[in-house]
């Protein structure tokens, strides 16, 4: 993985209104921004394809905004905020943000005044869990407790028996999901529920057909949020396009977060509203 690779935007130089004293908040001063983002470069350096990378002018610009924005008495509160609007992007999982005041009213003659702040990102996650191979409800047990390296498990649903979804004839499945945080980037998620599905002897021939193990990201950051990832790619679609027609993601979904919401489309519902606007028949908790 090539997590420690780094985007350096250095020098964003505005006029902002910062500080504590009045002559600052009526003069205004320049304020100069780094910004040191931990990205991972090798889609873009495998594709050269502008989609896979972090847009440096759109964050600037976003820097900018908070310098010339709503006037704060600290930098450090100054670079926070940067930082956070940094770590909205789901390519980012870590952040150096360096606040200048070259100008700051010190007394005394100086080089340089600044602040830096070091910040990692954590966000929400829902992941669903399914096998139809093997000892299924074992596999998805055991899949749990390998996700704990990479996620914060906040709530794992019962395990349900469910009816297959399209695909050829196959076993019944059983599926849960796990809600959670992770300090992963999206891609990097995808990476490590591959090699857990890899570790349970998954293999890709027939699309979607039966197998040992299933792990689908449905959602990354907060729904609604402005650190939802949005993707529509190959590689990762987010939210999961299916999730929202699928009674078996759905109903164990509920079971581990009754307030969970989905988005589909354009919109943001409930998962408990979408959930009845399925077809739940063939989903039952195993056991029952
Ligand atoms: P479905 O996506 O309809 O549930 P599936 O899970 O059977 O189908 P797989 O063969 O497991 O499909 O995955 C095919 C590819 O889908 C993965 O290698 C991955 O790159 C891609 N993919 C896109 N979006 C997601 C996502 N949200 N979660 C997991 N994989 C995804
Ligand atoms: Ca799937
Ligand atoms: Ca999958």
């Amino acid at each position: 993985m090539a997590e420690r690779d780094s985007i350096e935007l250095l020098g964003v130089r505005a006029k902002g209104y910062h500080g504590v004293f009045p002559e600052e908040r009526r003069e205004g001063q320049d304020f100069v921004v780094d910004v040191i983002m931990t990205t991972d470069l090798s889609r873009a350096g495998a594709s050269d394809d502008l989609g896979d990378t972090v847009s440096y002018a759109e964050i600037a610009a976003d820097v900018v905004a908070r310098i010339e924005g709503e006037p704060l008495d600290l930098i450090e509160a100054l670079g926070e905020r940067i930082a956070a609007d940094v770590l909205h992007r789901p390519e980012i999982a870590e952040v150096e943000v360096v606040v200048h005041k070259p100008q700051a009213p010190v007394g005394v003659p100086f080089g340089d005044v600044r602040v830096r702040l070091h910040r990692t990102r954590s966000s929400a996650v829902t992941i669903a869990l399914g096998s139809n191979l093997g000892d299924s409800t074992g596999t998805l047990g055991e899949a749990v407790e390998a996700l704990r390296e990479h996620v914060e498990i906040a709530a794992v649903s019962r395990p349900y028996v469910t009816v297959p979804v399209g695909g050829p004839e196959q076993p019944d499945y059983v599926n849960a999901v796990v809600t959670g945080t992770t300090r992963l980037t999206p891609w990097a998620l995808l990476d490590a529920l591959h090699d857990i599905e890899a570790g349970h002897g998954r293999t890709r021939e027939v699309r979607w057909g039966p197998r040992t193990l299933d792990l689908d990201i449905i959602t990354f950051g907060t729904t609604g949020g402005p650190d939802e990832a949005r993707l529509d790619r190959d590689l990762l679609t987010l939210p999961h396009p299916r999730a929202h027609e699928r009674a078996f993601v759905l109903v164990p979904w509920l079971d581990a977060d009754a307030e969970a919401v989905l988005r589909v489309g354009d919109e943001v519902h409930p998962v408990a509203a979408i959930v009845a606007e399925v077809d739940s028949g063939g989903v039952r908790p195993v056991g029952a």
